[in-house]
């Protein structure tokens, strides 16, 4: 069941119309723009884009299943990387992350992958790409950090709600490993009913999640002691991890 052509041109009309006050300290307010059927790798998706109007980012969801009007939606939240998730960097392992989320949503009876547009974290590709250029160069992270850094948290979460909201969504669970995360969105006016753990299982490209000394202060250590800044604010468990680690990663 996806959603039906009445329900799209619904959704579609009341995103022309849309204004509301504006979510969050910015007045975020976001209006569907266009939806059309997106078969993937991963199982039948409907693909739903957004106009903001705080800045040019074109969000997306990616709709598996009738949501609308629907509870207890699964649902999760992923912030672009276009080196990993595009390309399959292995700086990260947003790509796992991502693929996961999709393939476990695509096999259930509806959910909804919330793709952010916000590269590095909010910072943009040449302060990400420039946080990793001093890294290379062996810099300490301070300097790679005050790159990395700052970050609008508001305005994800803000534009998340509003999108979930959109959608009609009435209640959700959340596809997370981070409690702060659930109390964002429930500060939003989002109803979590539930948190789901995401837990991906172990490959050779999240290998290095595994082997790493410790999840410190958010931050993962590689083979090669040095230090990778996160990307996404949202850790998945792998399997294979052991308690400690996990504990540590509710506490990002
Ligand atoms: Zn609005
Ligand atoms: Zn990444």
């Amino acid at each position: 069941m996806t959603l039906l052509p009445m329900t799209i041109r619904e959704l579609l009309d009341e995103g022309l119309k849309h204004e509301c006050d504006g979510y969050g300290r910015h007045h975020v307010c976001v209006r569907i723009a266009a939806i059309a059927d997106l078969p993937s790798r991963f199982g039948s998706f409907q693909v739903v884009a957004f106009y903001n109007n705080r800045d040019d980012k074109e969000h997306a969801a990616f709709v598996h299943g009738d949501v609308v009007d629907a509870e207890n939606v699964p649902v999760r939240l992923h912030s672009e990387c276009l080196t990993g998730d595009v390309i399959g960097s292995l700086r990260c392992d947003c790509r796992d992350q991502l693929e996961s989320a999709l393939q476990k949503i695509g096999q259930m009876d509806k959910g909804i992958v919330l793709y952010m547009r916000q590269e590095g974290r909010g910072i943009g590709l040449i302060n990400k790409i420039r946080a990793y250029g001093l890294q290379d160069y062996g810099f300490d992270t301070v300097e790679a950090n005050v790159a990395l850094g700052f970050r609008d948290d508001e305005r994800e979460y803000s534009v998340a709600a509003h999108m979930l909201d959109s959608l009609r969504v009435k209640s959700v669970h959340l596809m997370t490993n981070n409690p702060r995360k659930v109390a964002e969105l429930t500060k939003h006016g989002i109803v979590v009913t539930e948190r789901i753990p995401h837990i991906i299982p172990p490959n050779r490209y999240n290998r290095f999640y595994l082997e790493t000394k410790a999840v410190k202060s958010g931050h993962l250590i590689d083979f090669n002691e040095k230090e990778h800044l996160l990307e996404q604010d949202d850790r998945p468990i792998v399997e294979g991890m052991s308690e400690d680690q996990v504990a540590a990663l509710e506490n990002v």
